[in-house]
């Protein structure tokens, strides 16, 4: 059996990262969340008061890069994958919603995309990896065997992560989370490097309509495909 990559690109909250996981759990490969990474290089930004509602100094950013380690861990217990950020464990911390907020500029620097491009291929090397993010079909892994595009209405994907975020306990309004979806769109997709945009040789997939059963089902069969060079 050839070692295939897989590619799964997006908008916010299309659930990406749920197919992915499950894809990556059923075919036993890797699964790398790159937004993960974008989000924990954000909550050192804030951290260390680079960004706020008011300024962001991007130069402190950069100069600071060669200071920031990321690692995942599979918490073999939970079946989750974690994200470290110089040796800390900061999964939970990267999902609010204000990191949510700074995560998108953040991503418009290109020497924080060099730096976590380069870690994302590294990480690809040995084939049998599922990665999901923004520009991974287009950029990361231009070369990937299976490359998924998801897409869903905004509303749908903001009802989805406000009943996230409610289940965490974190005090949000939908036009809040409406509001945020609809500006990282924006963001993602018109930045000048690596902007969102469906690869040519992607697969489009709405899932809108679809259960999350159906979705994974649709997406494994593709994959199964491209294992077993049947297309
Ligand atoms: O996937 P998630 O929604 O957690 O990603 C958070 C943000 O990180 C995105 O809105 C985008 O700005 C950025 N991102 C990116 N490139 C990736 C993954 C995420 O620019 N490959």
């Amino acid at each position: 059996m050839p070692n295939i990559t897989i590619a799964i690109d997006g908008y916010s909250s299309t659930g990406k990262s749920t197919v992915a996981k499950q894809l990556a759990d059923w075919l036993n490969y890797l699964y790398i969340d790159t937004g993960a990474m974008y989000r924990a290089i954000t909550l050192y930004a804030m951290e260390q008061e680079f960004i706020d509602e008011e300024n962001f100094d991007r130069e402190a950013l950069i100069v600071s890069l060669p200071k920031i380690s990321l690692a995942f861990k599979k918490n073999e217990a939970h079946g989750t994958h974690e994200i470290y950020l110089n040796g800390r464990n900061v999964s939970s911390e990267i999902r609010t919603l204000q990191v949510s907020e700074f995560v998108s500029p953040i991503a418009t620097v290109s020497e924080v995309r060099r730096k976590l491009v380069e870690q994302q291929q590294q990480m690809a090397r040995g084939g049998r990896v599922v990665m999901d993010g923004r520009d991974i079909g287009t950029v990361v892994l231009p070369q990937a065997e299976l490359k998924i595009f998801m897409t869903a209405s905004a509303k749908e994907r903001a009802k989805r992560r406000y009943k996230e975020l409610r289940e965490r306990g974190d005090d949000v309004t939908f036009e809040e989370v409406l509001e945020n979806v609809n500006e990282r769109d924006r963001i993602d997709t018109t930045r000048k490097d690596s902007p969102l945009k469906k690869a040519s040789d992607a697969i489009a997939i709405d899932n809108s309509e679809m259960n999350l059963e159906d979705q994974f089902h649709t997406i494994l069969q593709l994959a199964q495909d491209r294992i077993a060079g049947r297309v």
